[in-house]
């Protein structure tokens, strides 16, 4: 056996460099630690335009191929993200495997943030699901790599309220692409996962005059918001993708755009904060396109987290952080120009606007 033929034989038989080749990451890590629980895993996806940054996600998975799946798809995703953004940063993300309601504490985020700290910058840690500021606080204690710290030590703190605000832009100038105009008055928006983002979300639909429907797994997640807006009405999850509507605003997990929700999904606009909405990229970003449905895609707007943090790393400005995230609004509706001219879906055309700001800018790096 050559070299090459042993080469991809390993890579077939290891899933891990197999997926990271498939997917083009530079550097997956594990992290394991006894004393604390902690198990977790690191991907670095791509860091031409900068270091990898992306955060961290606490789940209770349900085997550890489905964490490291969730991580290789998340970390990618940032890398478009950033770059589309028109950000200097990479793409990365972590995963930590647990139940965030039950086992999380400061001794675990603390040697997570010690795993980050060993990376020493190339990749920098913020929230995801599960996670609040106050654990970007306990990571901090450990390592400077992290962004999302609270306003008070200096950061930019919770970054949702601001990802929220790209996703209200992305949705409207959806709205414009679909309707002509961009108003969300009088509109029926399903708001799957009414957490950090979904319930911003719904302040900027109900401030509009939208018609807001929000479904949750979490019963206290409902409470919370049919207390704030008394009109609010509530779907069970099931009952989602079969509910007449006009925009569909996924803000829980991925992988909600597929073949049986798509073929059900009665609505003319998909625009939400989730990562990684679409189960196949390309058969389901052309589903989309066949059943008519305009799809802002997610990397795109749900990118005002990932502007507020790198802000953070410029000596945080809030004013800055949301004058760029109204960009989006812009963006988007250059994405849905591009896919119409040149016949492809506007996930398909997001991407290859990020690429492309990746090649050409490391071009310019190979200079000195
Ligand atoms: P979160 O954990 O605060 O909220 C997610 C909500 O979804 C929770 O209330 C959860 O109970 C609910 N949920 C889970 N499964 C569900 C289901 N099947 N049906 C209905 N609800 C369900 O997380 P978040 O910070 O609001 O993020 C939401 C999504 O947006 C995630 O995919 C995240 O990766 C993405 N995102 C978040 C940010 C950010 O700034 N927080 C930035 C970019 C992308």
């Amino acid at each position: 056996m050559n070299v090459i033929e042993k080469d991809q034989s390993t890579a077939s038989e290891n899933a891990v460099l197999a997926q990271m080749f498939e997917l083009g990451h530079e550097q997956v890590v594990f992290c394991n630690d006894k004393a604390t629980g902690l198990r977790a895993i690191i991907g670095i996806h791509n860091t031409v335009l900068g270091p990898a940054l992306g955060g961290t996600r606490m789940w209770n998975y349900a085997s550890e191929e489905e964490a490291l799946r969730d991580v290789m798809r998340l970390s990618r995703g940032m890398t478009y993200k950033a770059a589309v953004s028109g950000l200097n940063l990479g793409g990365g993300k972590a995963v930590i495997i647990g139940d965030a309601r039950t086992q999380k504490n400061e001794a675990l985020m603390r040697r997570f943030g010690k795993f980050v700290d060993s990376l020493a910058g190339k990749y920098i840690t913020a929230e995801d699901v599960g996670m609040t500021t106050l654990d970007m606080e306990y990571i901090h204690n450990e390592t400077e790599h992290v962004v999302g710290i609270p306003e008070t030590l200096g950061g930019g703190g919770d970054p949702s309220p601001v990802t929220a605000y790209g996703v209200y832009m992305g949705m409207k100038a959806s709205a414009k692409q679909a309707w002509g105009n961009d108003l969300l008055n009088g509109k029926k928006i399903v708001v799957q996962g009414v957490g950090n983002v979904g319930s911003h979300l719904i302040d900027y639909a109900i401030k509009e005059g939208a018609k807001v429907w929000v479904s949750d797994i979490f019963e206290d997640k409902i409470k919370a918001i049919t207390d704030k807006y008394p009109g609010v009405k509530v779907l069970q999850p099931h009952e989602i993708f079969d509910a007449e509507m006009d925009i569909y605003a996924p803000c829980a997990l991925g992988a909600t755009l597929n073949d049986d929700t798509i073929n059900r999904l009665k609505c003319q606009v998909v625009s939400g904060a989730a990562n990684n909405q679409l189960l196949d990229e390309e058969k389901h970003g052309n589903l989309l396109v066949e059943k008519g449905i305009f799809y802002a895609p997610d990397f795109l707007i749900n990118a005002g987290g990932v502007i507020n943090c790198f802000a953070e790393l410029e000596g945080y400005n809030r004013e800055r952080a949301i004058a760029k995230t109204e960009h989006i609004y812009d963006t988007t509706l250059n994405i849905y120009k591009l896919a119409a001219d040149q016949g492809i879906n506007t996930n398909r055309a997001a991407m290859q606007l990020a690429e492309k700001r990746i090649s050409d800018i490391g071009k310019v790096k190979l200079g000195y």
